[in-house]
């Protein structure tokens, strides 16, 4: 595979350079800024704001524990299965998921929405697993799970690109776990940001090309079913990820954190903030 060229910016300068890490102890402590950050500033940066400049906290919905414990269900699976080649039984699968499902509503604050109910919530669940061992996990041969990666982006730039990959294959192909209600669509994947961050992960701290970028995805219909979804990343790609990078970094230390209430993620039921923001908290 080739080296990669990663070099019209002093940031992607910088991540090219990653290759050769310098050790954690004598660099510079940095905050990370990970996908997740970067879409919540993106979306509404006010949301950023009271999230990670000032730390609040909302509780997840019953959906979101939902999703994080299938996470970890497939997880559970295929990191037994680096070492063994074989997947687990179904039904201990869905043991895990049943038995993490209920530790976490059990240890949790959980915000359910209208109409989300814990007992429903788990039997969607364990269909979703079924779902996936049937029709994802055969064909699978993980090398990498849940393996977190960091990039430096320059000494003056204050933050360190972070991420997870959920699943780094043998023949390196890197894929994603995802849940939806909808069909996923193959153009949002194809201009979606995390999996540029997975590609550019790759390169800078590998200092090769992935061979592919797939999603792995489960749609939540009343029976679930698999859709699998492939894409690619050009080093154009990886540039114009960090150019944006550049500029949300400087408008984070700017402090200016404008709200933004155009679109769907602005309303009760999808900003945790929306009391503090827009509603009785902010006197309206
Ligand atoms: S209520 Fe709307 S504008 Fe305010 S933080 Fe939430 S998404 Fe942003």
């Amino acid at each position: 595979m080739n080296q990669t060229p990663l070099c019209s910016t002093n940031l992607a300068e910088a991540a090219a350079n990653a290759g050769a890490p310098v050790p954690a102890e004598r660099r510079p402590q940095k905050r990370q800024l990970s996908y997740t950050q970067l879409n919540m500033f993106l979306r509404c940066p006010r949301q950023y704001e009271y999230r990670y400049m000032r730390g609040l906290k909302v509780p997840p919905s019953g959906a979101m524990v939902q999703s994080r414990v299938w996470h970890e269900t497939v997880e559970f699976n295929y990191r037994q299965k680096i070492h063994s080649d074989r997947d687990l039984g179904l039904g201990e699968m869905q043991e895990f998921f049943v038995s993490q499902f209920d530790a976490a509503l059990a240890s949790e604050e959980v915000a359910f929405e209208p109409g989300e109910k814990a007992g429903k919530l788990k039997d969607q669940g364990t269909a979703i697993v079924a779902a996936h061992h049937k029709a994802i996990a055969p064909a699978v041969r993980p090398l990498l799970v849940e393996e977190h990666f960091t990039v430096g982006l320059g000494e003056d730039f204050p933050f360190d690109l972070a991420g997870v990959w959920d699943l780094v294959e043998r023949d390196g192909t890197i894929a994603d776990n995802k849940a939806y209600s909808k069909t996923p669509q193959q153009e949002d994947l194809d201009k979606d940001l995390q999996f540029t961050i997975y590609a550019l992960g790759f390169r800078a701290t590998r200092g090769e090309i992935e061979p592919g970028l797939r999603m792995d995805a489960i749609v939540k219909t009343r029976n679930p079913r698999a859709v699998q979804l492939h894409t690619r990343r050009t080093n154009g790609h990886c540039r114009w990820l960090l150019g944006l990078i550049e500029q949300v970094g400087k408008a984070i230390a700017s402090g200016i954190f404008y709200p933004n209430p155009n679109g769907w993620h602005c309303s009760p039921k999808f900003c945790g903030y929306w009391d503090r923001c827009m509603g009785r908290k902010n006197g309206r």
